[in-house]
């Protein structure tokens, strides 16, 4: 059994071909928030984008955590980020989807990877690298072990072929932590929960070329692919995470409600006039009956 050519364990095909299904039901759009910390409000409208187009399309809307890496959890996020969406009236699909619940199936696709000899051990240091934008293939024909050196192990890393049109160079999958790379698990998962539509912030525009190799690596196709330009503060910086002051507690303190929030959101997006007040829903039925309008006249 194969699925596009690969020798795949039942397994991984089974998780390949229950997410092929899906997507043949139409659109399927996800959100996918690390628990960071606090989401602020440019977060939370691309939220709305991803929710807007996926309702829009009557599809489906599914809301993943990206709780792999650990370190960078911060207890509390998860939860107010689910309270957040809840709020402002961006509900999701099905249960939130926890990655950290699905650490066995990336580790099996890497196990694949790494048997079909399509992964290298590379010892590089991020200093080493940190004059070349894209991954000089320093480690690739070297003949290494995959174990510990001394205190440390390996990252692993794609071989991505020299003619490779994405231009990524050989992508990370395996951090040299051990902890499962990004680039990796979210193509398992659009894959395997049959995402056909990824709305995501314009800073993700960046990991596009390593998500294509891996789709690539894996013989399957990509879905397609939104970036919202991100919302930035009054100096034209980008939003973060660590200042609370850029979440909806204090827009909720000053007494603002969620029908506030969403007409703000909107209104920087230019959907609807400065001052607007409305729910997402009624945000929603304001742009169906817009397009209607645009198609009739
Ligand atoms: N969890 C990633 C982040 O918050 C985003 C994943 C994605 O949308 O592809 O940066």
């Amino acid at each position: 059994m194969d699925r596009n050519g690969l020798d795949l364990p039942d397994h991984l095909l089974h998780g390949l071909e229950q997410g092929h299904a899906l997507r043949s039901g139409g659109y399927r759009g996800r959100f996918a928030p690390s628990p960071t910390g606090e989401m602020h409000l440019g977060n939370l409208r691309t939220a709305l984008v991803s929710w807007l187009e996926a309702r829009r399309h009557g599809g489906t809307w599914l809301l993943r955590i990206d709780d792999l890496d650990t370190p960078r959890n911060r207890p509390g996020s998860q939860a107010s980020i689910l309270s957040d969406l809840m709020w402002l009236g961006l509900d999701w699909d099905g249960p939130a989807i926890l990655q950290s619940h699905y650490r066995g199936r990336y580790h099996a696709w890497l196990s694949w990877l790494r048997r079909s000899g399509a992964l290298f051990p590379c010892r590089c240091s991020r200093r080493m690298l940190l004059d070349h934008p894209i991954y000089p293939g320093t480690c690739r024909d070297r003949q290494q072990t995959w174990g510990w050196q001394g205190t440390r192990l390996p990252s692993w890393r794609l071989r991505v072929p020299a003619g490779d049109p994405h231009g990524s160079g050989d992508v990370i999958l395996r951090r040299a932590d051990g902890f499962v790379a990004y680039q990796l698990s979210t193509v398992i998962d659009e894959l395997c929960f049959g995402i056909t539509d990824v709305v995501r912030g314009e800073d993700l525009r960046a990991s596009l070329p390593a998500q294509f190799s891996v789709y690539a690596a894996l013989a399957q196709q990509p879905p397609r692919f939104l970036h919202v330009p991100l919302l930035r503060d009054q100096q034209g910086q980008k939003l973060s995470k660590r200042e609370a002051s850029a979440g909806l507690a204090p827009l909720r303190d000053a007494g603002l409600d969620a029908a506030a929030v969403t007409g703000q959101l909107a209104a920087s997006l230019s959907l609807v006039e400065p001052g607007a007040r409305l729910s997402t829903h009624e945000l929603l039925q304001h742009l169906m009956h817009q397009s209607a309008d645009a198609v009739d006249s």
